[in-house]
């Protein structure tokens, strides 16, 4: 039964323990969100991955409260919205996400975009993570849609190597350039969108390999991540997807269906191109 599955747990570069599979929150409506946290709480998530920009912090915060599990055995990760990048809006924007989850501190606190083109730095706006870090309101930093230039320029001006990057991968975006520098430099790499939201689970491949081995191909590719090392969080707000989600651990991949998988990369995102993507809320 899903309820007893163990989830293993990532360390990351500061000791903090991060467990491998979460709840994604994207795109659900802020009036759900607290009824579909509480129902992946109950079938056994850990692990919940929200943003100021989707809008729906505060009903993860009413389900963890609502659920009678301790906020310390919840991994809470949150993000900075885009137009918060200056370092006083930074601080400011972070008092709000501790306000909105009703919590004194998120387990995980990101850089959302990079947004390389805009006016403000991100070199300054990680500068700015690493005081929040500083005061332990977060217990890590990461950044999320970073590229290697992005990364290097981190790690060359600033003393945080981020703990994660968390980038869209799946099999048709394996993104393997970033998870590699990742790996070198000790950033782990989240895996957002591990199904590309829904759109590789026809794919003959995987189709192939989840009849051989009984599971559907939506399990066949969060294992495929969870072999490879990344930490996902998969979104459904449908309580059997949560479930199937959830059951990853009682079945193994073979190398050569792990490098199949990865041969169908082709560089095709579902979401926008990090270099230039400059979206600020007004
Ligand atoms: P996903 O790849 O998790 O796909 C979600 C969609 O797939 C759902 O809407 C559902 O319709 C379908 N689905 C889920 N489980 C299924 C199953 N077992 N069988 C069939 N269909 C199923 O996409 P996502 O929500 O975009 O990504 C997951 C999480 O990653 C998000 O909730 C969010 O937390 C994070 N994310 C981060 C960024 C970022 O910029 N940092 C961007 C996108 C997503």
């Amino acid at each position: 039964m899903a309820r007893m599955t163990t989830v293993p747990s990532i360390t990351l570069n500061n000791g903090v323990e991060i467990p491998q599979l979460g709840f994604g929150v994207y795109q659900i409506d802020p009036d759900e969100t607290k009824d579909a946290t509480l129902a992946a709480l109950e079938v056994g998530y850990r692990h919940i991955d929200t943003a100021e920009m989707y809008g729906n912090e505060a009903g993860v915060g009413e389900a963890i409260r609502a659920s009678g599990i301790d906020r310390s055995e919840v991994f809470v990760t949150s993000k900075l919205n885009n137009g918060f990048h200056r370092r006083d809006d930074a601080l400011r924007a972070f008092d709000g996400t501790l306000d909105a989850l009703g919590s004194e501190y998120v387990d995980l606190f990101l850089i959302h975009w990079p947004l390389p083109t805009i006016d403000v730095d991100y070199v300054e706006t990680w500068k700015a993570l690493e005081e929040i870090a500083a005061s332990g309101r977060a217990k890590a930093i990461g950044v999320s849609n970073f590229q290697v230039p992005h990364l290097q320029r981190l790690l060359d001006e600033t003393g945080t190597v981020p703990a994660v990057n968390q980038i869209e991968v799946h099999p048709f975006l394996v993104n393997e350039e970033v998870r590699a520098f990742g790996q070198q430099k000790g950033i782990v790499t989240e895996a957002w969108s591990p199904i590309a939201q829904g759109k590789v689970l026809d794919d003959p491949a995987l189709t192939e390999i989840a009849e051989r081995i009984g599971k559907s191909t939506a399990q066949v590719t969060l294992r495929w991540h969870v072999q490879r090392g990344d930490v996902i969080f998969p979104k459904s707000v449908t309580r059997k997807r949560v479930e199937e989600n959830f059951d990853l651990f009682d079945f193994e991949l073979t190398d050569a269906d792990v490098a199949a998988i990865t041969a169908l990369d082709k560089g095709e995102r579902t979401g926008p191109d990090p270099d230039t993507f400059d979206y600020v809320p007004s």
